[in-house]
């Protein structure tokens, strides 16, 4: 194998291909030097030999002769010799993995100072300080990293040797009165050079050593071990990169950015990570290391005039001090992106005048930057529109489309929960803990944020009234979660480390006790919880040009179509105005939520003769009525799909204990309240969410079905008097045998007989089926013969599948993923292999007795890519997604296309 490459601008043996053997580090350093851009010149040894190294505990035999010959071919450009007392070349040692590890890895550059090289070097440069400054770098990173990171010495607490060394620093600084490192003279250097090689063999029982070939293998050896590091480890866990990889090792020849005024180094990035403005964007400092930018010792300076802050609006731009380097920056940054075709993050140190490049990767970038970015580079022919497409993520996204907590803030500030990211964005206001005190502190002016064990249809409006919404319990499809995404509100659920105590209007979490009315803020994009007033940014899609192209183009390669899952008028119109073409789901015991309209429902459900629960119903016909029509029309002419009543009865009911609303009942209904009570009593089922709901309601009581059927119908005939196209689809739920459905089916199409001959008016209609129960899915055949239409419930079919709780899944989940037992939470993105496969077994057998059959999803996992692709793949007709996620729907749609 080979096991050494070199580059630099004479020789170069690698490219930007061989990442797996190079790391991303060492094959853009290779690709740098290809395109001719100033690479101070080094080798990269393999990711292979990281591998044979801590397999073996030794180099493959050549490896030594390798390294040596390409170190003469270095010192051949650059006429500088290693170990050399007239003219010493020095190098740096730098890990690089295939993926960027930040900050997990070591680096350990001047390697190459000793007693011989010294008095050299000084001569040369004509700069002592320069040169002590450098050691005194070099004694520091090489203890810590090589010394005794690499070899496991245990270091207790900040008891390690960097540690100790930057005390000793400190101490003189402050005992000589001295501020900042580069005020130390070359006596001060000196002083601590002696200091710090005497604090290294107390602590570490060696010397420092004076060699240069020790150092350079003591460095590499590190760089090796660093990748079976205890922090290295748990990022790869975190971030699922296989142990496997390896990481390559970069030497490279050093070029000083603190040798002079004429010195200085750099990172930038070469469009505005932030807005995706086309700026060279970045800070510098002048005689300085790398480290001394990050460090946060001296604060960088900007760049140019783009890069300027509030902090840094008055300090000097490297434009403004070293105008030509610039210039040849803003060229660099030119051929970077024609060569890259992408945003990229550079290093670059300047000595003695001229300008190096250190290194470059794509840079990381904020949504809107990332759709700024693709669009202007569309523009720019830099790219296709296949690769436009392709760089957009959902996340991208969804940063855009909601307001979020201001990460700066957020990045100093520790989360003192976390629960499931249910719904995106921020969100921030005072914790009430119900949804009536919700509405009062509302009322009286206040933002608050609803606090709650779990939601029910009780409390929809205390939560539409709340800025977000968190709960203890839950997962990524229970209540709280489908409506507040529906709504595109911020929602965290599953937090199980919150302790709500209603009596007291109190929140626990850990040792710290909150009281109602305190401030706290969320992030539920991530799902972290913050027990102060941070503040958010403000999302402006609508107008983002960059996100509207991005839309154009994806509607210009998908084939799916994608609907909505809506049941407000506001919902809907949103929904249009993003994309959607039609709805896949409307869910009308969501209308329901209306305190008078609950009100008749529970009359419905609590009365013990059909006459009275007739009555009840009748009473909800006019209101549903009025709510189809806005819907059909608003949609018109696209498909609406409307699913009969399908929740347990009980979420409607109060609680025994609720003598207010008991009392009204009694009193509206003229009974008694023991028998209200006995009802509701009896009406009590161990497992709701398998007991009397969806289709199961309109079989045992089909004045529901006969009710909503006749409101949806006599909304079209308005609607068709008055010169629209609706087109209604009436969807029966929780089907698991063809004769529930064919029950159903004649009962709806019964009521339209009778209702076009009392209307004398025609009208088209389809009626079809939710499948989202496994039955339904291996008898789909038999179903859809008398189906126009499937549309998978995902939710309830991954419930019934797993047999996992979608309300209870919040308690097991996080263990069930550290253990790896779950990859993913299988309510976010769909279960290929398991509840995939009864999908496509539905599609199959579905579409053998009716080859007409459209089939859809309206699940939530019809708003996830990752499922997108799959459904795409198995030749469904469309997705149905809450409103909020339609564009990442439509996007999802076409980069499955390509
Ligand atoms: C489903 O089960 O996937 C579905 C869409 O219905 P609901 O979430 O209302 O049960
Ligand atoms: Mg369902």
């Amino acid at each position: 194998m080979k096991a050494v490459y070199l580059f630099g601008t004479t020789i170069t043996d690698g490219s930007g291909d061989d990442v797996n053997i190079l790391g991303g580090k060492g094959a853009n350093l290779a690709e740098m030097s290809r395109i001719k851009l100033p690479v101070p010149p080094g080798l990269t040894i393999s990711t292979d030999v990281c591998n044979y190294f801590l397999k073996n505990k030794s180099y493959p035999k050549n490896l030594l002769n390798d390294v040596n010959n390409a170190i003469k071919k270095i010192e051949e450009n650059k006429n500088q010799y290693f170990g050399d007392d007239q003219n010493p070349l020095l190098l740096s040692v730098r890990s690089g993995a295939r993926i960027s590890m930040p900050g997990m890895m070591e680096t350990v550059l001047n390697i190459g100072l000793t007693e011989k090289t010294i008095p050299g070097l000084i001569k040369k440069t004509n700069n002592e300080k320069f040169v002590y400054d450098s050691y005194r770098r070099l004694l520091m990173m090489y203890s810590d990293v090589v010394m005794e990171k690499s070899k496991r010495k245990e270091v207790k607490g900040d008891d390690g040797i960097r540690y100790r060394l930057e005390s000793k620093l400190d101490k003189y600084k402050s005992k000589n009165q001295i501020k900042m490192d580069s005020d130390l003279s070359v006596y001060d250097l000196k002083k601590i050079i002696t200091l710090f090689k005497k604090t290294i063999e107390d602590t570490l029982g060696e010397s420092f050593p004076d060699h240069c070939e020790k150092q350079l293998w003591g460095a590499i050896d590190a760089v090796f071990n660093s990748w079976n590091g205890k922090r290295a480890k748990q990022y790869r866990k975190i971030e699922n990169i296989p142990g496997s990889w390896g990481t390559a090792v970069n030497v490279q020849s050093m070029v000083f950015g603190n040798l002079d005024k004429s010195s200085g180094t750099g990172v930038a990035f070469t469009r505005n990570p932030s807005n995706g403005y086309n700026d060279l964007y970045g800070e510098w400092l002048d005689n300085a290391q790398g480290e001394d930018v990050v460090a946060g010792i001296r604060t960088p300076k900007p760049i140019n005039i783009h890069s300027k802050s509030n902090k840094t609006k008055n300090s000097e731009t490297l434009e403004d001090v070293f105008p030509n380097i610039y210039k040849k920056l803003i060229q660099i940054k030119k051929k970077l992106e024609s060569h890259y075709t992408e945003m990229q993050d550079i290093e670059f140190t300047i000595e003695n005048g001229k300008l190096w490049m250190l290194q470059t990767r794509s840079g990381k970038r904020t949504g809107e930057a990332a759709l700024k970015i693709v669009t202007d580079m569309l523009n720019e022919k830099l790219i296709n529109e296949k690769t436009c497409l392709m760089r957009i993520t959902e996340k991208n996204i969804d940063e855009i489309m909601h307001p979020k907590v201001n990460p700066e803030l957020e990045k100093e500030k520790h989360a003192v929960a976390t629960g499931l990211p249910a719904s995106p964005g921020g969100a921030i206001g005072k914790i009430v803990f119900t949804a009536n005190d919700a509405e009062l502190w509302n009322s009286n002016g206040h933002k608050v944020l609803l606090v709650r064990h779990e939601t029910s249809p009780e409390d929809v409006q205390g939560m539409h009234v709340s800025q977000g919404i968190i709960t203890a319990k839950g997962g990524m499809t229970s209540h709280a979660a489908l409506v507040a995404r529906g709504w595109g509100k911020p929602c965290v659920v599953g937090c199980s480390e919150l302790h709500i105590d209603l009596i007291h209007k109190t929140l626990t979490i850990g040792n710290k006790k909150y009281k109602e009315g305190d401030w706290f803020t969320i992030n539920s994009s991530s799902g972290n919880i913050y027990d102060e007033k941070l503040s958010l940014i403000k999302s402006n899609f609508f107008d983002n040009s960059s996100f509207l192209k991005i839309m154009k183009l994806s509607n210009k390669y998908r084939k799916l179509i994608v609907r909505t899952n809506a049941e407000t008028s506001s919902d809907v119109k949103l929904a249009r105005k993003l994309g959607a073409e039609g709805i896949g789901l409307c869910r009308t015991e969501h209308m329901f939520f209306d305190k008078q309209r609950i009100r008749s429902v529970q009359k419905m459900i609590l009365s013990d003769s059909t006459e009275t629960r007739s009555e009840s119903i009748m009473e909800l016909l006019p209101y549903q009525q009025k709510d189809f029509y806005n819907i059909l029309k608003n949609m018109s002419p696209y498909p609406v799909t409307i699913r009969l009543l399908d929740p347990p009865l009980h979420e409607f009911l109060p609680s025994q204990k609720n003598e207010a609303v008991i009392s009204d009942l009694s009193k509206e209904m003229g009974i008694s309240k023991t028998k209200i009570i006995n009802r509701i009593i009896e009406l009590f089922e161990i497992n709701p969410m398998l007991g009397h709901r969806g289709c199961r309601l309109g079989i045992t009581f089909p004045e529901i079905t006969i009710m909503q059927t006749t409101a949806i119908f006599e909304a079209t005939i308005k609607l068709i008097k008055n010169g629209y196209t609706p087109f209604p689809e009436i969807m029966i739920p929780l089907v698991g045998t063809h004769n529930e459905f064919l029950h159903q089916k004649l009962l709806i199409e019964d009521v339209a007989k009778n209702i076009k001959k009392k209307y004398d008016c025609d009208f088209d209609y389809l009626i079809g089926t939710m499948i989202e129960l496994p039955r339904a899915c291996i008898t789909a055949d038999k179903i859809s013969e008398n189906a126009d239409f499937f549309s998978f419930g995902t939710n309830d079919l991954t419930q019934t599948t797993f047999g996992y709780s979608r309300d209870d899944i919040g308690t097991f989940l996080p263990d069930y993923m550290d253990n790896k037992i779950l990859e993913y939470d299988p309510f976010q993105s769909i279960d290929i292999n398991g509840v995939g496969e009864l999908v496509k077994i539905g599609v199959e057998k579905g579409r053998t007795t009716n080859n007409k059959l459209k089939i859809g999803i309206c699940g939530e996992h019809g708003g996830d890519p990752k499922s997108i692709k799959f459904f795409n793949s198995i030749g469904l007709n469309y997705v149905s997604c809450s409103p909020f996620r339609v564009p990442i729907a439509i996007l999802a749609a076409a980069k499955s296309e390509l």
